[in-house]
């Protein structure tokens, strides 16, 4: 390599790095960026006069980039040197003296790094740069997995006054971030790319309901700094700082959820053997690992061992391979999700992957087909690693006609293309039949769910349970519901005291706020945003329901995607008929922020817009973000929150950089704030 080529290579992972870590939009999969990280190390040690501070082998990747939330870590947060080998892990194991190790799992996900003061959790912190993070205290305390206060014995012998700051992971189970993301698919916005940035915008937004709505979870897998805790009966708790093993065993007494951690005293046959075990059962878990980390488990030796610039020497992470087979594509199936997606599923020829045998993977959506050419009879590469889910990765032998989806393959209604709120097509087709039997259990779930009309003890169980029974066929059905109070307290774990707080619940739902009532009705590409501004803009439903399209356009926020979107829901004529049947049933129609000014999440910030955004324009940027409660302004200032630039971005880009105002781009947008 030449140094002309280190130095493109050097640029390039700083970008990965930035759009990775700062804006939880990856640009490249993590396999491609861990070779491209290979390459700059080999080139390293092969040129030492070649590295720079700036390298990214000599810092972690991230900033802490959210205005006014900056949080010192008492120690350094270190990122972890990669193996890929077994061998390589010999090197490692005799490098650092054959000692006992600790092997646990690597979580996919982000640090938090938690302070306890004297028993109860009072902040928590991103890792941004390994010395100054991002307070996120308000979401780290609704973390599930995290004590909110510490279960100390009296007797323990910790100190009154005591501290105590642990390494957690922060993990979006991967059934929520597949809600997650079929709920922005159909509000027209950019699905995650993975579960671990689906966690990364959900803890780092300023919107705490996200946080809670979305279910994240930690797992704890180290104490930093422990003081009070020099006096502790051993009898009773282990004491801190003494073992990995030690700590992960306080860590689970005093309430912590903690990552598998295997104890090996026996040679590096027997890490090996842990690091194995661990990757034999990643595909059962309910989120996802990226790896396995081998740990020495003595904590002084880790002290005398000591640290790079980046890692510590007395940790690394082992990479598992992904598992890639080919195979033949034999049949496409076509699945519908609840909000009427059409998901083309490839059936093929059986190959063995991660120890399961696996004949079908996801196609994604119409546009991966088209792109990949996939049909019947393709070529296709597989793969299984941390995912659950196996995907086609490649096509090495495509086909000349990709597949079509053509109609819903359970009521038979064309399907219809989605776009998001450009008009630009997102390659995603759905079914746009409401009542389609396939669509009404997971709408009828949509329609119970938090963010929509929040009914309480309605699960997905409940709505099987009253389906089969043949009590409910769509979401109104449940306001009759009161009428079967006997038939429903007679089911299975129900009674009579769940029967009358399922149907008070029920009735409670009546009185939503009508951005939450425009949300239940499941019109294309309308979110909570626009449901916000239309309730801002107009007394009552009905009025809505008869506005034209010029008139939806011209309202702040609604582009004329979703202004076509509402327009055609309301001229048909099920749809008005559901509106009379929601008025009988007196559900709230009328809208409490009438004439009301704008404010959301962006509230309080400035933006400056500059360069060309990728899809979409400066003006309707602008519409986002007033909308949103920000405010924008044409010049870069000390006050600016943020410079939001696109490509091409020039003296603007400079003055905020000089003036230290955080740089985002159009992504990091929508995944902070979920606008
Ligand atoms: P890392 O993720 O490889 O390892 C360090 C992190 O592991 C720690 O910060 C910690 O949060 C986490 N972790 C989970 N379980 C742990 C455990 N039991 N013990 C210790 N740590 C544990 O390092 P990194 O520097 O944060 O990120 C590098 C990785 O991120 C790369 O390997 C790459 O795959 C990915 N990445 C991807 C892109 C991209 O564009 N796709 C860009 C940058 C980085």
């Amino acid at each position: 390599m030449t140094h002309e080529e280190y130095q493109v290579q050097i640029a390039l992972a700083a970008r990965y790095s930035d759009a990775y870590y700062n804006q939880d939009a990856p640009e490249v999969s993590d396999h491609d960026y861990d070779m491209l990280m290979r390459h700059i190390k080999e080139a390293e040690a092969e040129h030492p006069e070649w590295v720079t501070p700036d390298s990214p082998t000599q810092h972690v990747g991230g900033e802490a980039v959210l205005p006014g939330t900056k949080v010192e870590h008492p120690v350094q947060l270190m990122s972890l040197d990669d193996m890929f080998s077994y061998d390589e892990m010999r090197t490692w194991y005799e490098s650092v003296g054959a000692p006992t190790v600790s092997v646990q799992q690597k979580i996919d996900g982000l640090t938090i790094a938690l302070r306890y003061r004297d028993g109860a959790l009072d902040q928590g912190a991103t890792r941004g740069n390994g010395f100054i993070g991002e307070d996120v205290t308000a979401n780290a305390k609704l973390l599930g997995g995290i004590p909110k206060k510490l279960n100390i014995p009296a007797a323990a012998g910790v100190a009154k006054h005591n501290t105590l700051y642990v390494r957690a992971e922060v993990y979006q189970p991967v059934e929520i971030f597949e809600r997650v993301n079929e709920e922005l698919i159909m509000a027209g916005k950019k699905p995650f790319a993975n579960p671990r940035n689906c966690a990364a915008g959900s803890l780092r937004t300023k919107d705490p309901n996200i946080t809670k709505e979305r279910g994240l979870c930690a797992l704890s897998f180290a104490i930093l700094l422990a003081e009070g805790w020099d006096d502790v009966d051993e009898r009773i708790l282990p004491r801190p700082g003494v073992s990995e093993s030690k700590d992960i065993a306080l860590l689970n007494a005093l309430g912590f959820d903690t990552v598998e951690s295997i104890y090996c005293g026996d040679g590096i046959e027997q890490v090996l053997e842990a690091v194995s075990a661990i990757g034999d059962k990643r595909d059962g878990l309910p989120y996802w690992i990226d790896g396995a980390v081998v740990k020495t488990d003595d904590k002084e030796l880790q002290k005398v061992l000591g640290n790079t610039a980046k890692f510590p020497k007395h940790a690394a992470a082992y990479k598992y391979e992904a598992d890639e087979k080919e195979t033949i594509v034999r049949d496409i199936m076509v699945q519908v999700g609840r909000t009427g997606v059409l998901t083309p599923v490839a059936v093929f020829d059986p190959v063995d992957l991660a120890g399961t045998t696996v004949t079908r993977a996801t196609l994604h959506n119409q546009g991966f087909v088209n792109n990949m050419r996939v049909g019947i009879g393709a070529k296709v590469a597989v793969i299984k690693s941390g995912e659950i889910i196996p995907k086609v990765t490649r096509v090495p032998e495509p086909t000349e006609t990709p597949f079509k989806i053509t109609v819903c393959p359970v009521c038979g209604a064309k399907a219809v293309a989605f776009t998001d709120e450009t008009g630009a097509d997102t390659g995603v087709v759905g079914c746009p039949n409401l009542m389609c039997p396939a669509q009404r259990a997971r709408l009828i779930q949509f329609y119970c769910s938090r963010p929509v009309m929040d009914i309480t003890g309605m699960g997905p169980s409940m709505v099987d349970k009253l389906l089969s029974a043949g009590l409910i066929n769509g979401p109104l059905d449940l306001y009759d519901l009161k009428d079967h109070a006997a038939e429903i307290a007679a089911m299975d774990n129900m009674g009579e005291k769940s029967c009358k707080a399922l149907l008070a619940a029920i009735e409670k739902a009546k009185t939503r706020p009508l951005p939450q009532v425009i949300k239940s009705l499941c019109i294309p590409n309308v979110g909570a945003s626009v449901g916000k501004e239309l309730a801002r803009r107009y007394p009552d439903l009905d009025t809505i329901s008869k506005l034209s399209q010029d008139e939806l356009e011209a309202v702040t926020g609604i582009g004329p995607i979703n202004a076509a979107s509402i327009y055609r829901h309301f001229q048909n004529p099920a749809n008005l008929a559901t509106l009379e049947r929601m008025k009988a049933i007196g559900i709230n129609m009328k809208s409490n922020t009438y004439g009301k000014t704008s404010s959301g999440p962006l509230t309080g910030l400035t933006f400056v817009i500059t360069g060309t955004l990728s899809g979409m324009g400066r003006d309707e940027a602008k519409v986002l973000i007033e909308a949103n409660g920000g405010k924008c302004s044409g010049s870069v200032s000390k006050k600016t929150s943020y410079l939001l630039a696109g490509a091409d971005a020039g003296s603007k880009l400079q003055k905020a950089t000089e003036l230290g105002v955080p740089v985002i781009d159009l992504d990091t947008l929508h995944a902070t704030w979920n606008i």
